[in-house]
């Protein structure tokens, strides 16, 4: 490609309204631009980048044995209140109605076409595995679409689905894509993790997400250096304390007038103990029955583990009149003593002596309360988030966290939608069956963005050599002097001719204009064609990512050019 020909609006200031690195680059290297809220046009670079990630999507998918198919964008409204999620996916879904008075939905997921799809289709284990992906549109109204292409409304997103006869060959099914995933990601040149996850509102059993680590990423993950446990911190477990101190002598159980002091913070300034002495009581309705959870002073609870352990289907916060009906006092002084509906404890109170608790009376606490002498709790459970240095609950090292961008997900669906829209298939004696499911995504633009976010300078991006848009770039530093035009062309030529994606930058300008704009769009490899170098037959080449700068001939040059490419 000629740079004089090139559509490559490059833009010389920051875009004000770009928060993040990546969208700023994308923007100012002329990449993308922005339609309307979260919708966005790949430009000819950015297309580029596009095209390359998802080739290697393809390789690797194919390579896995997946096979590549199209569905449609538009979706029947149908096939949603077959699955359930017609009612259940909220705003994001986009619904309209078409001339018909049909109601359909842009698809934000492709769950309930495909299964659609291979329920009419496959009636026999014999048909089985299947694994079938599509690079797609898709349309989600985020509420708040932000960072570019980060977290846009309209994506394209690379979405698998795996159909297996049991749950066995589902566990192979979802290995195999838990290893191109890595595959993908580590050709993709990004330093990445798969953390474990919650599997959120697709539902199913089991997920990974794999995140890329960036201090800008939306999503924080929990991890041991020690043995690789990671998770993302809805999901992270923590570990159950080893032993449990009986030393402690138990102090008699004291009613202490508390007037107004209600929150933690104020309990403690109060009665001057410490926050983990605290046993914090909340109450939740679940499914309209109340739940009292009791955490230490200093931790949160964990609500997905709440519901999780509970598995029901709407947790919320309970609401006053819930609270007073079961403990028999107001928010701010309600205890597990006497409390009228079910109790969990977390694993942190396990050791916990003397405690302070809410005495369920207005303007009431007490002090130095005791399992067992006291009351009892029949549930222990992991129910609290975990936090930096807690002990890993795998090898109890210490857990570091770190935040990351959410490029792919695996998930294992189990028979949820086969259950729901009767995908079923007659096994070798004959029995009809639930089809086993898997689902996996990579968001395609997220992907690029993450690229820039983890390799960027002050100058620009910087392209991994396996996603950058050209190779190499090649700089004649004046057009207008024939034997550096004429070198430049040649080794344009040859490059090009090799499988080499270059671009010439043929444009009448300062070498110093083309020198900041390769930076810029991030060129893995820069070959400048100068006068001084040529008159002894050479070139220089520069790498972006090091700086480093060699003077070679231009057969060396082109050799070294060559080679970097054929070995991705
Ligand atoms: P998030 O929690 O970030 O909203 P998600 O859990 O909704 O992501 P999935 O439904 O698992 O995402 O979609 C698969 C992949 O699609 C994600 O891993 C991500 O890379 C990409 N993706 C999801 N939402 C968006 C979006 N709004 N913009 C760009 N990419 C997205
Ligand atoms: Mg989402």
């Amino acid at each position: 490609m000629r740079y004089s020909q090139m559509f490559l609006p490059t833009l010389k200031e920051m875009p004000s309204d770009a928060e993040v690195i990546s969208h700023q680059l994308m923007l100012r290297a002329g990449m993308i631009r922005k339609l309307t809220s979260g919708v966005y046009s790949y430009l000819p670079l950015g297309y580029r980048v596009i095209r390359k990630v998802e080739q290697i999507i393809r390789e690797e998918m194919n390579r896995a044995g997946a096979q590549e198919i199209f569905m449609p964008t538009v979706q029947p409204a149908e096939l949603w209140k077959e699955s359930g999620r017609w009612g259940f996916y909220g705003k994001e879904l986009l619904r309209f109605r078409d001339r018909k008075d049909s109601e359909c939905c842009l698809g934000p997921t492709h769950e309930e076409v495909v299964t659609d799809i291979i329920r009419n289709e496959v009636k026999s284990y014999r048909q089985m595995p299947l694994n079938l992906y599509q690079i797609q549109t898709k349309f989600r109204d985020e509420i708040r679409p932000r960072f570019g292409l980060m977290r846009c409304r309209e994506f394209s997103m690379k979405d698998a689905y795996s159909f297996d006869v049991d749950a066995e060959r589902s566990d192979e099914s979802y290995r195999k894509m838990f290893a191109a995933y890595n595959r993908i990601f580590t050709r993709c040149g990004l330093k990445f993790r798969p953390v474990e996850a919650d599997t959120g509102s697709i539902g199913g059993s089991y997920s990974h997400e794999f995140l890329v680590i960036a201090d800008s990423g939306e999503d924080a993950m929990a991890y041991c250096e020690g043995c690789g446990y990671a998770a993302n911190m809805e999901k992270a477990e923590t570990a159950r304390p080893e032993t449990e101190d009986t030393q402690a002598p138990l102090l008699s159980l004291q009613e202490v007038h508390t007037p107004e002091v209600r929150t933690i913070e104020e309990v403690c300034a109060f009665l001057g103990v410490v926050p983990e002495q605290v046993v914090k009581t909340l109450v939740f309705s679940a499914d309209n029955v109340p739940v009292a959870v009791l955490v230490r002073g200093n931790e949160e609870v964990n609500e997905i583990k709440v519901k999780n352990f509970l598995g029901c289907d709407v947790l919320e916060m309970a609401m006053d009149d819930m609270i007073q009906a079961a403990a028999g006092s107001p928010r701010g002084f309600v205890g597990p003593i006497g409390i009228k509906c079910r109790v969990l404890a977390d694993y942190s109170l396990i050791g916990l002596h003397n405690m302070v608790v809410g005495a369920n009376k207005e303007n009431y606490h007490l002090k130095n309360v005791n399992f067992g002498r006291d009351f009892q709790v029949a549930e222990f459970a992991d129910l609290r988030v975990i936090r930096e240095s807690d002990p890993c609950p795998r090898c109890r090292r210490e857990i570091r966290f770190a935040r990351g961008i959410e490029v792919g997900h695996v998930f294992k669906l189990g028979t949820k939608y086969s259950k729901t829209m009767k995908a079923v298939y007659l096994d070798s004696r004959g029995q009809e069956q639930y089809m086993v499911m898997g689902c996996y995504g990579i968001g395609v633009g997220r992907t690029v963005a993450a690229c820039i976010e983890q390799s960027h300078d002050g100058n620009g991006i910087i392209w991994p050599l396996a996603v950058a848009p050209f190779h190499v770039i090649i700089t004649p530093v004046n057009m207008k002097e024939n034997s550096l035009a004429t070198a430049a062309e040649e080794l344009y030529a040859e490059l090009s001719a090799e499988g080499v994606d270059v671009l010439l930058d043929d444009r009448d300008e300062r070498a110093g204009v083309k020198f900041k704009d390769a930076d810029l769009i991030g060129i893995p490899m820069r070959v400048t064609v100068g006068p001084k170098n040529l008159a002894l037959g050479k070139v220089e080449l520069k790498l972006r990512s090091t700086g480093e700068t060699n003077v070679l001939s231009g057969s060396e040059a082109k050799a070294e050019i060559v080679a970097a490419v054929h070995s991705l």
